[in-house]
């Protein structure tokens, strides 16, 4: 059975780890750009779902769709996909590959059709899975949020408790690379249930690493209260990073209260402060235009992104109503003359990337290093 991978270049890195997973059952993942026959697997996002739905419908084979989009929006991907991976794939879809190809009947916990679907009965442990193998992609050191920010998917999909993969693993798959990067929802998490630092595991993790790390930047950005002297000593010491990139998402403490942050305004300023200190450049994502915002909310965020851009990087992008968020149903606010002209102004000096004026751009690219 020849089973091939709809690739999409934002959408690699899961092509790496799948690849792997698919790889250990004795399946190898072709990469295509459309589909083939026997099996197609598609990973959806919002961004391009709109282009690969139509062209999953039309499909002269078996399609399989997994990712963010399917994963929040199963029923309705169910309807055009044979099958839909609901969450987590590394174990999920090898073990359905090798359902259509001995021909058995498809009822797996996590594995959606127009019939219906059961959930998934267990989590991904991250060391029972290669990182990658021949298709590298970058390392992933942990998995799940515990937090539950109202705009975001990592938690609906991956769960609220944080799992890490091993120093162990991550050292084999890091030496790899002479300059090697990292996946997590918060990297100076590693080693912690999430919410509070564990530089001691961190430190077991950094020292044990020989090649270039870059680590809490790009695509391992972190939290704000997590940017302590303690890690960013360990930052400096062990890795060749000289940026840190962490989340502020609004100037507002009403906005950051109501989306569920679990930090304050207060906590972004005392961690571009911390990096500053430490020479380090903060580089600072911020979200505008969230549907509740009030014109003295964009006034905060205008004042906040001012302040940082003193020290540091703004990172900006304008709100995305995700499937499968609280907020899936909001439309974002549009921004104030003011919030926009300074976005505008410090792009042009070379102080901000991103885009918060178009959907299809914010999301899919960010600045390395
Ligand atoms: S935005 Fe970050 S901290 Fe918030 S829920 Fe998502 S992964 Fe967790």
């Amino acid at each position: 059975m020849k089973v091939h991978w709809r690739y999409t270049s934002p959408t690699r890195n899961t092509y790496a780890a799948l690849f792997a997973a698919c790889e250990q059952e004795g399946f190898l993942l072709e990469p295509t750009d459309g589909p083939a026959p026997d099996v197609t697997c598609y990973s959806l996002n919002s961004l391009n779902v709109r282009d690969l739905a139509p062209e999953m419908a039309e499909a002269d084979c078996i399609t399989i769709a997994g990712g963010p989009h399917a994963t929040a929006c199963w029923r309705q991907v169910s309807e055009y996909a044979d099958y839909v991976v609901v969450g987590e794939g590394e174990y999920l879809l090898p073990a359905l590959l090798s359902c259509i190809r001995d021909g058995r009947a498809v009822s797996l916990p996590g594995i959606a059709t127009k019939e219906g679907y059961t959930p998934a009965a267990s989590t991904v442990i991250l060391d029972a899975y290669p990182a990658f193998s021949q298709m590298k992609g970058y390392v992933e050191i942990s998995r799940g949020c515990p937090f539950s920010c109202a705009y975001c998917q990592t938690p609906r999909i991956f769960g609220r408790v944080m799992r890490h993969r091993s120093v162990e693993s991550i050292v084999k798959y890091a030496s790899r690379y002479r300059d090697a990067r990292f996946v997590s929802p918060n990297a100076l998490a590693y080693g912690s249930d999430g919410r509070c630092p564990r530089p001691d595991r961190l430190r077991e993790l950094l020292s044990a690493l020989s090649n270039n790390i870059y680590f809490g930047t790009f695509p391992s950005e972190v939290r704000p209260e997590f940017v302590t002297e303690e890690t960013l000593g360990l930052i400096t010491r062990y890795c060749a990073n000289t940026s840190i990139q962490f989340g502020a998402q609004s100037g507002s403490d009403a906005v950051l209260q109501r989306i569920g942050r679990g930090h304050t305004t207060a906590d972004v300023v005392a961690a571009v402060e911390q990096c500053a200190g430490a020479g380090l450049t903060p580089v600072v994502d911020i979200i505008v235009g969230f549907p509740f915002e009030s014109d003295d909310d964009q006034r905060a965020t205008a004042d906040l992104v001012r302040w940082i851009a003193r020290y540091g990087k703004i990172h900006a992008h304008s709100f995305l109503p995700l499937p499968g968020t609280p907020l899936a149903r909001s439309l974002p606010r549009p921004l104030s003359r003011e919030l926009s002209h300074l976005l505008g102004s410090l792009a042009l000096n070379g102080k901000l990337t991103g885009s918060w004026r178009s959907l299809e751009i914010g999301f899919s690219h960010s600045t390395p290093d």
